[in-house]
Order: C-alpha cells, then sequence, then structure tokens
C-alpha cells in the first residue's frame, strides 16, 4: 500500500461509510484527515430525490497541475449503463470519482438532473450514489452489521432479501450462524468474490438512483464471476450505471461504451458500432 490511495478507494470509503454509526464516522475522520473535504456553498441545496440523468459539460481535471482529463463532454440518460474502457491511466477512474465530488473539475461542469454538483449539499448527493468497487472494505463483525452497513436500521427481513439479490443466499445457508456470523480476522474469512457480493448487497440496500462499479481486476473462478455477474446485472436495472470495465465479457452487457484515451473520451456507441467502425476499441476488443 502506497502513499497514494486510488481514488475509488477513497469514494468507497467515504460513500460506504458516510457518517453513519460510530466506527463509520471513525474512518470518516481518518479520511477527512488525509483529504480536506469540500464545503458545501453556503447556498446549496439538499438534493432531492435524483432520477439520474448525468451530465459532463467540457470537464477538465488534473491531480496538481498535470491535465488528466481534458475537456470531457458526456450524456448519460436516466437508467443508462455506460462502461468506461481504455489504457491503464486513461482516466476512467478520475472521471468517476468526479461524479460525488471526490474531486473537483478544474475547468467545465457536472450536472445531475440538471442540476449542478456544486449546489447540491455534498451528504444529499453521495446518499443517491451506489459504489461497488473491488476493494470492499469489510469491519470485523457480523455479516449482519457489514451488509447493513448499507443503510444502517435496514430490518432482518431486508438485509436478507439484500443478500439473496446479491447472490449470496447459499452462503448464508451454509453458515451455522447465519447473519450472525461473524467475519473477517476473528470470524470466517470471506473470499475476494463473497466480500465483493456484501457490496453489493450494501448497493441493494442503499438502493441508490446512480451506481458506480469499479469492477474488480482480479481473476475469479468462472461460476464465481457468472453470479457476480447475475448479481449487477439485477443491481443496475433501472439505475444510471457507470462502470469502469477492466474485462470486455461485463462490457456486453453495457447500453454504450465510452472508449477513453489520455484524458479523452475518443469513442463513444454500442458495442457493435464500435467494433465497425474499426478504431480504438476494435482493436481491443479484437
Ligand atoms: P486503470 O485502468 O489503471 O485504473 P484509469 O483509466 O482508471 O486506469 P486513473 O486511475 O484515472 O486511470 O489515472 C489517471 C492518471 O492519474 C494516472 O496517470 C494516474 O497515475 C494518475 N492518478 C490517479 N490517482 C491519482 C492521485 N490520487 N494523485 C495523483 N495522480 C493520480
Amino acid at each position: 500500500v502506497g502513499v497514494f490511495y486510488r481514488p475509488l478507494e477513497k469514494i468507497a470509503a467515504v460513500i460506504e461509510t458516510y457518517p453513519r454509526g460510530i466506527a463509520g464516522f471513525r474512518r470518516y475522520q481518518e479520511l477527512l484527515a488525509t483529504e480536506p473535504e469540500i464545503a458545501d456553498a453556503p447556498d446549496a441545496i439538499p438534493a432531492p430525490v435524483l432520477r439520474g440523468d448525468i451530465r459532463f459539460e467540457n470537464v477538465s481535471f488534473g491531480y496538481d497541475d498535470r491535465p488528466i482529463l481534458r475537456g470531457i463532454d458526456l450524456t448519460i440518460k436516466a437508467g443508462e449503463t455506460v462502461a468506461f474502457v481504455g489504457p491503464s491511466g486513461a482516466g476512467k477512474t478520475t472521471l468517476l470519482a468526479l461524479l460525488p465530488r471526490f474531486y473537483e473539475p478544474s475547468a467545465g461542469r457536472i450536472t445531475v438532473d440538471g442540476i449542478a454538483l456544486d449546489q447540491m449539499q455534498l451528504h444529499s448527493l453521495r446518499r443517491q450514489i451506489g459504489l461497488v468497487s473491488q476493494d470492499v472494505f469489510l469491519f470485523g463483525g457480523t455479516l449482519r452489521e457489514n451488509i447493513a452497513y448499507g443503510r444502517l436500521g435496514a430490518s432482518d427481513a431486508e438485509i436478507v432479501q439484500a443478500a439473496r439479490q446479491a447472490q449470496l443466499g447459499p452462503l448464508l445457508e451454509n453458515l451455522p450462524e447465519g447473519l450472525d456470523t461473524i467475519v473477517g480476522e476473528r470470524g470466517v474469512m470471506l473470499s475476494g468474490g463473497q466480500k465483493q457480493r456484501v457490496a453489493i448487497a450494501r448497493a441493494f440496500l442503499k438502493n441508490p438512483p446512480i451506481l458506480i462499479l469499479d469492477e474488480a481486476t482480479s481473476a475469479l473462478d468462472s461460476q464465481t464471476e457468472r453470479e457476480i455477474q447475475t448479481a449487477l446485472d439485477a443491481l443496475s436495472v433501472g439505475r444510471t450505471t457507470l462502470v469502469i470495465a477492466h474485462r470486455l465479457g461485463t462490457i456486453r452487457h453495457a447500453d454504450r461504451i465510452a472508449v477513453m484515451q489520455d484524458g479523452r473520451i475518443v469513442e463513444m456507441g454500442e458495442h457493435g458500432a464500435l467494433v465497425a467502425q474499426g478504431g480504438v476499441y476494435a482493436r481491443l476488443s479484437g
């Protein structure tokens, strides 16, 4: 673990732990200590219930002075699934990190349902963005507590339903203590695929209109991968879903694909059209 967090790890931690419960609050404080938080504008409004129409308008961004995103224009309709592909370092993660306002664009603006992000109170925006990343944060505690992290105060029935939707049903049934099973270092160690499904269950509980999926780079066995894909497909129904795709398999499920290169979207469209175009995507997927 280096000095830098990848942006999405930070988003994962902030979104998943946003001031709920003591553990979450402490974690949140740690993050505040590492990164200055963006303050709400005095006239910022609580975000209304969002549909999830997203627009990036000529958005540029750089860490320090090094330009990373260069004039991104992108419109995503509510309910649409868009996969972001492109070489490592192209800026996919950084682009999606701007949506929960982990960073501020240096130029341009981003709107959801026509409202600029910086006009909304930060917590009311983040409450409506779910994140499933490869870096799942599980704490030592019961499976119940770990899933309920998606929405504190959820009932057992809701937690079990979310677990089933996340394809954790068989695991739950095989654990003698079910939701009371202690997970993590003091208890049952969950596999990478199981942890990811806990993150998916949290997202089902949270029920946000907008989802950011950071697909796992590590290889999972094909059965696990299918189960996770089934769960993610169910999760993304009716939500605006932005997927950072590292493998081409998942892209088939997207409505559109944004191909990024060197901080720009160089191609955008459906899989078939992009293949026919014979450009960057065709070479990537060929
Ligand atoms: P990958 O597929 O490898 O995740 P990516 O397309 O998501 O790549 P980003 O993670 O957005 O690319 O990174 C874009 C550039 O920004 C890279 O050159 C990266 O080194 C740099 N970068 C990312 N995060 C930070 C940070 N917190 N501070 C400084 N530079 C960063």
